[in-house]
């Protein structure tokens, strides 16, 4: 007899219908042909209506069940086989750059038909099908590279669901849109989204609907945080449904990473509750320390192996060449009032982009509304600015966001709360009005230049003094910041290639000259013997320092600067330059001081201050270049 089917199955249920699934009593004849034959009372109606309801949903989880079989016994196959390899050869290596896979036709053909791509980029080939082959994945690649894909395509061509966690909606809104323009089932969950709507997405994902989302984004809060979320996962994953864990800018994870986030610490939870199911890591950048760090968080298989001799029980490493030939990258020394940067800026962008889009990096909320009017005004209104900033409410936000696509908006000012899920090709300039508190923010943040592959600009608008005192004092209490903040300062120091510098930092292996950047086109840089106004400057911290009190970067330059007078060679610039560096190269070090408003970075003498050896510093151009002129 067919038990009474209720929404809720006990494993009782569940193991009769397993064992009943063929039987003639269960899968009973069509009864509408049947009641079709009588004359119905309006009970006898009624009945039969109840029952045939009943059935419907019987038939929908019967259904459901020998799916769930199939996928037990080809998942108990899989890892079965798997064993059978890892046990006779453990060292036999897969090669996953190549195109003869079972499902390499099918892979390049929806690649074709959903998302119009002719032929894989970089690694993206190589990362499907490690992907296809439900191998753990680490992929360092570009901003603009093309990472998503190499999730979505697999995605297509599996059954299952796959979870993309991304740390902000604004990224995830923006690839669900596309995704839904390509016909893809998606969804997105975020904790603006009506009970309704979210309910409605976790039922067909509970029912493993026909229509369940072949890939749910959800931020990492949501997956640490709700339980109904990861009590309907766990159902997927038991239905051997759940495909895939995907964590997007997986350097989130580590406090070694540039950009940390508590609630992607948590997500270990992820490998614990569902270890069957592969995990795949991306993000654009990655030191090796952090990379360690990232896979033992997430519980990644811990050792990597390279893509083409991958060895079993290991993570796939993927890492595209960081390096983008068509940014152009430079930096110039700012002028040291606020307006005459902002007019600065506003001439660069009419002189070289006129009309096109782009973006200025600014370092606070303040800043970016002073710089978008100071653009706007300096322009007499030919440059076109927004305003973005993590204090603007959403509807704000997505208002500069989509008319900046539309080039409604030409340039936004924003702090580096605006970027991450930009998807826009043309954007042609990236200045940053101040240093980012990192290299790895930087290259971000100069990524989205140039993703259409035509030539952009990177500009970092430098100020040594001014620019380290900010940063150290905004970034003081947080870990590791100070040597991150150093690394920014020598790459806007440096006389070498801007781009070989960011492949050195990256530990990349090509660190050849890019040929286009600042330091690459102008004639070598003049050096100066700048010794014994580096023993002068030591000096005077000393002398302070014995004091019991102390100095300022900005204080220290000026006294440099006033005994160097003499020194026409050397201008304000310069001695500004020569400080940091002072502090750059162990003669001095930061002391931070606390107040109400800010902290405050003060110098006192360093682990080298009584090295008397020989300081050599490049010189830098006059800030205005054109009037030759000591700033
Ligand atoms: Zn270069």
């Amino acid at each position: 007899m067919l038990r009474r089917p209720s929404s809720k199955w006990s494993d009782a249920d569940v193991d009769f219908l397993m064992h009943h699934a063929d039987d003639d009593d269960v899968c009973v004849v069509d009864i509408q042909t049947a009641s079709s034959l009588l004359d119905l009372d309006a009970h006898a109606k009624y009945q039969v209506e109840r029952v045939d309801a009943e059935l419907a949903l019987v038939r929908e989880q019967l259904t459901a069940l020998h799916k769930r079989e199939k996928a037990l016994l080809s998942e108990r196959a899989h890892i079965l086989a798997e064993q059978r390899e890892v046990n006779a050869l453990d060292t036999k290596p897969t090669n996953y750059t190549h195109s003869d896979f079972l499902w390499s036709s099918e892979l390049l053909r929806t690649a074709q038909r959903v998302f119009g791509i002719e032929a894989f980029r970089s690694c993206q080939e190589g990362v499907c099908n490690a992907v296809m082959d439900r191998r753990d994945v680490m992929v360092v690649m570009p901003t603009g590279a093309g990472k998503s894909l190499c999730y979505q395509l697999p995605a297509l061509l599996s059954e299952g669901l796959v979870i993309v966690i991304s740390p902000l909606i604004a990224l995830m809104t923006d690839q669900v849109y596309h995704l839904r323009e390509r016909g893809v089932l998606c969804a997105l969950l975020s904790s603006s989204m009506s009970s309704a709507d979210t309910q409605d997405i976790l039922q067909r994902i509970r029912t493993l609907a026909p229509d369940m989302p072949r890939l749910l984004y959800v931020t990492p809060e949501r997956i640490v945080k709700s339980k109904t979320l990861l009590s309907v996962l766990q159902r997927a994953y038991e239905a051997g449904r759940l495909e895939r864990i995907v964590v997007d800018e997986a350097h989130c994870c580590s406090m070694m990473g540039h950009d940390y986030r508590p609630d992607y610490h948590k997500l270990s939870i992820c490998r614990k509750l569902f270890p069957t199911t592969p995990v795949m890591g991306l993000t654009a950048t990655l030191g090796s320390a952090a990379l360690r760090d990232v896979l033992n968080i997430l519980g990644m298989r811990e050792t990597t192996t390279i893509p083409e001799r991958a060895l079993p029980r290991r993570t796939v490493y993927f890492r595209a060449p960081l390096r983008r030939a068509n940014l152009q990258y430079s930096v110039r020394m700012r002028p040291s009032s606020a307006q005459a940067a902002q007019r600065l800026i506003a001439s660069y962008i009419l002189d070289h982009h006129e009309g096109h889009s782009g973006i200025v990096y600014c370092l606070s909320r303040k800043d970016t509304h002073t710089m978008a009017d100071a653009l706007a005004q300096h322009s007499s209104g030919r440059i076109r600015t927004g305003v973005y900033h993590s204090d603007l409410d959403e509807a704000e936000k997505h208002r500069v966001h989509a008319q900046w696509r539309t080039g409604a908006i030409q340039v936004v000012c924003a702090t580096i709360a605006f970027g991450m899920g930009i998807d826009k090709g043309d954007v042609r300039f990236v200045v940053h009005a101040c240093i980012s508190k990192s290299l790895e923010g930087y290259y971000q943040e100069t990524g989205r230049a140039g993703r259409d592959g035509a030539p952009s600009d990177c500009v970092l608008l430098y100020r040594a003094a001014a620019d380290m005192s900010r940063v150290s004092g905004m970034t003081a209490s947080e870990v590791g910041a100070q040597a991150k903040l150093h690394a920014m300062l020598r790459y806007a120091q440096s006389e070498l290639c801007r781009q070989s510098i960011l492949a050195t930092y990256f530990d990349e292996p090509r660190t050849e000259p890019c040929g286009v950047c600042d330091r690459c086109q102008s004639p070598p840089p003049r050096h100066a013997d700048v010794s014994v106004w580096a023993a002068h400057a030591v000096q005077v911290v000393s002398d302070v320092y014995a004091r019991g009190s102390r100095i300022t970067l900005a204080a220290l330059a000026d006294a440099v600067y006033a005994a160097a007078k003499s020194d026409a060679a050397l201008s304000r610039v310069d001695c500004e330059c020569l400080v940091v560096q002072l502090v750059l190269d162990g003669y001095l070090s930061e002391r931070f001081q606390a107040t109400a408003y800010t902290v405050n970075m003060y110098v006192v003498p360093g682990p080298r201050a009584s090295h008397k050896g020989p300081v050599s510093m490049v010189l830098h151009e006059p800030v205005t270049s054109h009037k030759r002129r000591r700033s």
